[in-house]
């Protein structure tokens, strides 16, 4: 990834496109974009990957629930995509198996159930289910609920670092040419006879601000969509609805795969499953009223429900509050229906609407990035003078089939070759190594320690008191790579803790 542009080099190019909004519908729109020859730009007002795409519930999945509502449509879209991710990004994206409990006397039994899993292995072009009886599904799930249980049935979908896809897409991205900036918030659009002709873009670290031409807008901010319209539509489209998880010790609730259960008091799906060596407990969903410029965090009645839902299940793993190592939280950005559903009744597939120059993408699925961006692509098309075909190419160009070949693709090899053999070793119960943390902060955009710890890592979600124990590790990385003084270390890390304990520590 390239170092940020200064402001200034950005106003002298005419951008066939400006994407706002660095999550991974920006990421995938920039990808599609640069390879049809188009001059992108994406900018992002906070880190890549700061919205809703580094809090997801990290599945690229089908979305069983999705046929079960009658959705084929989002089902095989999704499938389809869940195969190519597996080819294309091996490592990065895992298959995982999933478990559903069948009890005496409740819906759906192992009959409908499996039905319902042949209709998905059939959209995916797999066959991968299967049910086993109470005796080997407890042996597949030990600790699980027994009172009544008949037996389970397994299928199987697929886990993602959701920050590390966003950040490879936009790598691949910037290798084709593409010019991506963080902590770069787009103020407003700039209007000409009342059509949009560029943007004013104010780099939030320095505080300078220049406006910027393209012919063509995309707002690709997810649940701030309807701040950036706010200039030329009155309309609200997106219902922000938040959805929470916790990260639990593994010891103290060992899952070797997924499972989902309906929770004892909604009826709403749950899914417990690993994730980095943690056990992940998500998610809820509920209208989400705070303000968009804080981090979402988890409240404390989603805190006990989602506890709740895993002793109910797990009931001798008796978790208590103690047992939860971070949790984090992430906010839907759902296409109103103005209807007043339920939260979890609203439609999760993207809408692209096209107002004054500007194209607007929103909704829709971390698993879906490819077809939303083409999606955008089309709307955008007319203005760009060019014509849009799936020709099916790969995101992601071959890498090492190796842990940093997932999680930087085709540069992986340059970190192995680093100097100081010693900080290739993977710290302490972590998966993550110096020297890949000395390669973010080097080529990455890493500007604050958040950055490196809450998105180029994990770290923060993965350890007690977001990882402190290795500060004193990283410091030096820092002060090296990014010229830290003391000084700028200190107030880094109080920044850093202030934000993990605000947003990703246990609530009050
Ligand atoms: C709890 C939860 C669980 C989920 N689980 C899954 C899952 O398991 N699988 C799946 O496929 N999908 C899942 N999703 C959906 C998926 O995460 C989202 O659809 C996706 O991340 C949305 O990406 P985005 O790029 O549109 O938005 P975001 O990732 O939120 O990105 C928008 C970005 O725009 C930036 N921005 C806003 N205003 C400006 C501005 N003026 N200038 C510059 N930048 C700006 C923001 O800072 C933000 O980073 C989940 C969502 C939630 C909330």
């Amino acid at each position: 990834m390239n170092e940020r542009k200064p402001l200034a080099e950005l106003k002298a190019v005419d951008w066939d496109m400006i994407v706002v909004g660095g999550g991974i519908t920006g990421a995938g729109v920039v990808r599609e974009a640069v390879r049809r020859g188009c001059k992108v730009l994406l900018v992002e007002q906070a880190d890549f990957a700061w919205g809703t795409s580094s809090r997801s519930s990290k599945m690229v999945h089908g979305g069983l629930r999705y046929i079960a509502a009658g959705d084929i449509r989002l089902t095989w879209h999704s499938l389809v995509e869940r195969e190519r991710l597996l080819r294309e990004a091996p490592g990065l994206v895992t298959r995982l198996g999933y478990w559903f409990a069948h009890y005496e006397k409740t819906f759906p039994g192992p009959w409908v159930f499996g039905f319902l899993l042949s209709v998905y292995d059939l959209l995916a072009r797999v066959r991968d289910h299967r049910y086993v009886a109470r005796d080997k599904f407890l042996e597949q799930m030990p600790g699980y609920r027994e009172q009544g249980l008949r037996g389970g049935s397994r299928y199987t979908d697929a886990l993602v670092d959701d920050a590390r896809l966003v950040l490879r897409v936009l790598d691949e991205s910037m290798d084709e040419g593409a010019c991506v900036r963080n902590y770069t918030r787009v103020e407003a659009p700039l209007l000409h006879a009342g059509e949009v002709i560029g943007a004013r873009l104010r780099d939030l670290e320095s505080g300078e601000a220049v406006d910027v031409s393209c012919r063509t807008l995309i707002n690709a901010t997810g649940a701030w969509a309807d701040r950036l319209r706010s200039s030329i539509a009155a309309s609200k489209r997106v219902r922000p609805l938040r959805g929470s998880h916790l990260v639990v010790a593994s010891e103290r609730l060992p899952v070797r795969e997924a499972t989902i259960f309906m929770h004892p008091d909604d009826g709403r799906a749950v899914f417990i499953y690993p994730w980095q060596g943690r056990t992940v407990i998500g998610t809820t969903d509920l209208d989400h009223h705070d303000d968009l410029d804080e981090e979402a965090h988890i409240s404390r009645q989603e805190f006990d429900y989602l506890l709740r839902a895993a002793n109910r299940q797990f009931p001798g793993a008796a978790l208590v509050d103690g047992d939860v190592i971070a949790t984090f939280s992430g906010v839907r950005p759902i296409v109103s229906s103005g209807r007043g559903l339920h939260p979890s009744q609203e439609k999760r597939d993207h809408s692209v609407f096209s107002e004054h120059g500007m194209i607007t993408v929103t909704g829709g699925k971390l698993t879906t990035f490819r077809q939303i961006a083409l999606d955008v692509l089309r709307a955008a098309a007319p203005r760009l003078g060019i014509v849009v075909r799936d020709r099916g190419e790969a995101v992601f160009a071959p890498a090492p089939q190796d842990r940093l070949g997932a999680r930087f693709g085709r540069t992986a090899q340059r970190i192995h070759e680093l100097p100081a053999p010693q900080e290739q070793a993977l710290l302490p119960g972590l998966d993550y190594s110096l020297a890949e943390m000395r390669w973010s902060l080097r080529h990455e955009q890493v500007v604050h320690l958040d950055d490196l710890l809450l998105r180029r890592t994990r770290i923060g979600l993965l350890c007690r008191q977001g990882g402190e124990e290795f500060l004193p590790l990283i410091a030096p990385l820092c002060r090296d790579e990014l010229g830290w003084s003391e000084e700028r270390w200190q107030a880094e890390v109080k920044r850093y803790q202030q934000i993990w304990q605000r947003f990703y520590s246990l609530p009050a």
